[in-house]
């Protein structure tokens, strides 16, 4: 049955019928890995080869610090094969597979995939190659794409968005995946070489600040799933609550990095004890506000009151991991810290990644606070006095959502 995949390599320059720029390559691909699809031409050729996939195996290479043991070839193949073939290995892709594939980080992990089984010559035997050889591949390749800078988020979404011919599953994969990648994050955090720090690998994790996960004890949550149900990215997901949050007068945000996705944080704000917002004037200040008009009987009232002023942070949660709060609480000087250290704006590498309804939650956390007037002194409070939903509900955020 493997017959008509039969064997030995060479190159015969215009050879009658082929095409100007092509040669019919003799190669058994009877022991190989194949990244996506099964089919296989019965006839082989070679093209000549691509600047940009010969650059990205070549950084690969380069950043695991392997030597090239196998021969790379532009191939008629239905995507990217590594081959052995009589003690020699090859690794064929296609260029029109590469051309539908223009996210780097999808291009570096299946060339990584397939160098991972030469990098630790495995010998391909059988139909399709072992689970070892399959975790082994995959290891390596979370172990380059952290050497290449693609972020924690986008390698945990590669098995998901691009299976194995050989039907490993995705859940197993990517904990081989992660596996790779941690190994690489802990060489980097224990490389004394100069060179690791200057070719300032895996930029955009370093840069995008990282959220405490599990999350630190909060108050109170809500389920906003509801809400983002026709969301198809994590950008789309993004758009929705930064609108929303736009028109509540939430205009400052700092965003972070969670396993799986990210958390949108709020600057603090102090709000009345019904979940409603304070006034603009107010609402942003850390002094505690109690006369909101100039009125004698606000006055007399705020004089006598024992009532603390309250102070919250929104975190909106967006993973596909399960949420569970770790204790301890945080403080209400930790939680003013998140304005400071979160980014700006949503990295595109994050944004560009999928949002499927059901198996990605939105989750929102809010951490409150309540302040005595008697002492100044801020206390968590967990848990709050009125649930989550009621919190964005009364700032109204809510009502943006619906939309
Ligand atoms: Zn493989």
């Amino acid at each position: 049955m493997l017959k008509n995949l039969l064997i030995t390599i060479f190159f015969v320059a215009g050879l009658s019928g082929a095409l100007q720029g092509q040669d019919y390559l003799e190669l058994n691909t009877a022991v190989r890995c194949i990244y996506f699809g099964t089919a296989m031409p019965e006839e082989l050729y070679s093209f000549e080869t691509s600047d940009s996939i010969e650059q990205l195996k070549d950084e690969i290479l380069r950043k695991t610090g392997q030597v090239q043991n196998f021969e790379f070839l532009c191939s008629n193949v239905p995507s990217v094969v590594a081959v052995v073939d009589k003690n020699k290995r090859y690794i064929l892709y296609s260029r029109k597979f590469f051309s539908e594939q223009p996210d780097r980080a999808l291009r570096l992990a299946i060339l990584a995939h397939e160098i991972g089984h030469h990098s630790n010559t495995h010998a391909l035997r059988g139909e399709s190659p072992s689970e070892t050889e399959e975790m082994e591949a995959d290891e390596f390749m979370g172990y380059a794409l952290c050497l290449t800078g693609v972020p924690a988020v986008l390698a945990e979404q590669i098995p998901a968005v691009l299976q194995l011919a050989s039907g490993i599953d995705s859940a197993d994969r990517r904990v081989d995946i992660m596996r790779g990648f941690r190994r690489a994050e802990a060489s980097l955090i224990n490389a004394e070489h100069a060179a690791w720090v200057e070719e300032k690998p895996n930029d955009v994790v370093q840069q995008l600040p990282h959220f405490p996960f599990p999350p630190p004890e909060y108050s109170t949550d809500a389920d906003l799933d509801a809400y983002f149900g026709t969301c198809k990215t994590m950008s789309d997901v993004d758009k929705k609550l930064r609108g929303a949050l736009e028109e509540t007068g939430y205009h400052t945000r700092r965003y972070f990095y969670v396993p799986g996705g990210f958390a949108l944080t709020t600057r603090m704000e102090q709000f009345n004890k019904d979940g409603s917002c304070k006034p603009d004037k107010y609402r942003w200040s850390s002094k505690i506000v109690r006369c909101e008009n100039f009125s004698a009987l606000c006055y007399l009232k705020s004089i006598i009151t024992t009532e603390p002023a309250y102070f919250r942070v929104l975190v909106f949660v967006v993973t596909s991991q399960l949420i569970a709060a770790a204790p301890p609480p945080i403080t209400r000087s930790e939680a003013e810290g998140w304005l400071n250290e979160g980014a700006n704006r949503l990295p595109q590498e994050i944004g560009n990644l999928p949002f499927s309804a059901g198996k990605t939650n939105v989750t929102a956390l809010v951490y409150e606070f309540r302040v005595r007037e008697s002492d100044r002194t801020a206390i968590t409070n967990n848990p709050s006095e009125i649930p989550g939903l009621v919190h964005l509900r009364k700032s109204r955020i809510i009502n943006y959502l619906k939309n």
